[in-house]
């Protein structure tokens, strides 16, 4: 099995490059059909999101603004539960737009919850949520907070590769790899 040393821990391949892609081509075509030629503003969730943005507005064929927010929450392998908005630069005009949020992995909601609290008070028409990866075992918000485009739904395995981190390292890996059991 392929593995990788990310300082002291070692991580085995989860999900490979190609299914990946193959269900990000799904997932855009849906974005697609649903916003359509609507401007939208996709709002990508740094740092994790990046590469999962830039493939989902690769394949986004019309007008639309992209923007960026830094959020984290996660310290080591487990969400700190602490919210916290370290950049928040958002210069795109909302009010009246169809916002798709881009999140690298959704884990309790924590952070998606108060990300939609924000965006609300900008007065949008609708805020869809895509995902790359969903944790639907310690999701907190299932009857309060719809996902609208999920890529994988995954067991609560701590997770990296494909933009996602552990402590920095591991972004650039373009399989998914979850954590070895001991
Ligand atoms: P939530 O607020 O939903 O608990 O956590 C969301 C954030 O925690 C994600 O945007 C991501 O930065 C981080 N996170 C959650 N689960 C994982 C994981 O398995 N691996 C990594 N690298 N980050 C995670």
């Amino acid at each position: 099995m392929k593995t990788v040393q990310l300082n002291d821990k070692t991580f085995e391949i989860y999900i490979p490059q190609n299914e990946i892609e193959k269900r990000i081509d799904v997932l855009s075509q849906e974005i697609v059909n649903d916003i359509g030629d609507t401007t939208p503003v996709f709002i990508s969730v740094l740092n994790g999101a990046f590469l999962f943005t830039s493939e989902i507005i690769k394949r986004f064929p019309y007008n639309c603004e992209v923007d960026f927010l830094k959020i984290s929450s996660y310290v080591g392998t487990t969400s700190s539960g602490n919210v916290s908005l370290t950049t928040n630069s958002i210069k795109a005009s909302l009010e009246n737009r169809n916002i798709v949020v881009l999140e690298d992995i959704i884990d309790t909601g924590l952070t998606i919850k108060s990300l939609l609290n924000d965006l609300s008070t900008y007065s949008p028409k609708k805020i869809s949520i895509a995902t790359l990866l969903f944790k639907p075992d310690v999701f907190k918000f299932k009857n309060e907070i719809e996902i609208n485009y999920i890529g994988f739904d995954i067991a609560n395995d701590f997770v990296v590769g494909y933009g996602l981190d552990y402590n920095g390292l591991g972004r650039n890996l373009l399989d998914i790899y979850k954590l070895k059991p001991l």
